[in-house]
């Protein structure tokens, strides 16, 4: 085994960390402060070759791989949440789900423009009723004539009214055909009957949009059906998979970001005569969140690269996303302690990182259901 990382990747975590520290960071709290998603960001990324890291060239990608995409997802988490949450949810779930099942018709029309950036994806699965329980789902889609008929609304959607492309999960089929009953979509941001509902107002991640995606009688085209008829199903699972990986990465970034400010923080305040960070106590703080980061991102690492190998890595993505993402919260709230009383004022980042990194244990599958996948594949 070589845990050395290859050349490009280190000169692509440069660049990704360039971008994010001259271009992110300057307006960060900003964002924040006014919950503003910043599309002229998302379209730099595009610029940047960020959002289509791990897709062919002849696609409009970088041609790199998972691995490459977790460093560049972790680059961003490190200075800017949001910004890691806009590019994975475009990539791992917007984009990725019609570069694997969709036809080639469907990849010049539709992906090339997603990978390139110009055009931003998202991806609709949960409802109001069905969360963690995603077979609970009841939007539907009936085939009328050469079109299909979708009503129903999903929630919470990542990338919301600022998207242009949206991969839509409906039922096909009657309800007693459980994993069988769903088909995907793909939905054009403009589609009549297509419209937006209520906006979340967050905790954190204000510099992302979430809101209700609506379809009442909306007619697409029959050729818009991804993959199989009555795969949607697998489809999703597969999908939150990859996705697994982004979260992990994002949340291995938060808590590098977290434990490098408190580090810094820890060398410069002084109490009792001398820097905090001659405290035992502290010491012991950052030696835990040191350790923390490190195991996971080797998780993370470890995940990323199965799947470049096209080797089985639900289980692992699972394990990466469910420890990454218990160490940011630990970490930005031990960030939060090493900076006492100024911690909890929003004059210091670490405020605002403790409210990003709470939604990594919630989305694409709660720490939960992580404990509930990987038991299944221990027991199986
Ligand atoms: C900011 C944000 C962005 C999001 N982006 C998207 C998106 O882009 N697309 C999309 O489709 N969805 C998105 N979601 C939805 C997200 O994936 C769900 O919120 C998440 O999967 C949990 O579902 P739920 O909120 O309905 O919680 P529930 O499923 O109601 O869970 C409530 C609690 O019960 C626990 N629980 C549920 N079932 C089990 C079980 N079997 N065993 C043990 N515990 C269980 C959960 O772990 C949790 O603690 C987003 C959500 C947020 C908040």
């Amino acid at each position: 085994m070589d845990f050395k990382l290859g050349e490009e990747y280190e000169m692509l975590r440069q660049s990704v960390r360039d971008f994010a520290e001259g271009v992110l960071a300057p307006g960060v709290v900003d964002r924040d402060e006014k919950e503003y998603f910043d599309r002229g960001l998302f379209e730099k990324m595009g610029e940047l070759g960020l959002t289509g890291i791990p897709f062919e060239e002849k696609y409009g990608g970088a041609g790199m791989d998972y691995l490459a995409y977790a460093i560049a997802v972790e680059e961003l988490g490190r200075i800017d949440a949001s910004a890691a949450d806009t590019l994975s949810s475009h990539v791992s779930l917007g984009v990725w789900p019609i570069w694997n099942w969709g036809t080639e018709e469907q990849k010049q029309k539709y992906l090339l423009p997603l990978v390139e950036g110009k055009k931003l994806g998202a991806f609709g699965l949960t409802e109001a009723g069905a969360g963690s329980d995603a077979i609970a789902m009841s939007t539907k889609a009936v085939l009328d004539g050469d079109e299909w008929v979708l009503n129903g609304r999903k929630i919470f959607i990542t990338n919301a009214e600022a998207a242009d492309t949206y991969v839509v999960f409906a039922r096909t089929r009657p309800k007693e055909m459980r994993s069988k009953a769903f088909s995907a979509f793909i939905v054009e941001k403009g589609t009549p009957g297509f419209t937006f509902g209520k906006f979340e107002k967050k905790m954190g991640l204000r510099g992302t949009q979430n809101c209700d995606l609506v379809f009442e009688d909306c007619r697409i085209p029959q050729e818009n059906l991804l993959g199989q008829e009555g795969d949607g199903f697998k489809m999703s699972m597969e999908t939150l998979d990859g996705g697994r990986i982004g979260i992990a990465a994002q949340s291995v970034g938060i808590a590098q970001g977290a434990y490098e400010i408190a580090l810094a923080y820890a060398k410069q305040r002084v109490q009792f005569g001398k820097p905090i960070s001659a405290l035992q106590a502290i010491q012991f703080k950052l030696a835990d969140m040191a350790l923390e980061i490190k195991a996971s991102r080797l998780l993370t690492y470890d995940a990323a690269w199965r799947k470049s190998q096209g080797l089985e890595f639900g289980t692992d993505a699972a394990m990466a996303k469910l420890k990454a993402s218990e160490t940011a919260n630990r970490v930005a709230n031990q960030a939060v302690q090493i900076h006492g009383g100024y911690g909890y004022t929003r004059d210091y980042p670490v405020e605002r990182i403790m409210r990003d990194a709470k939604i990594c244990e919630i989305y694409e599958g709660t720490s939960e259901i992580q404990r509930v996948v990987i038991g299944n594949s221990i027991l199986r």
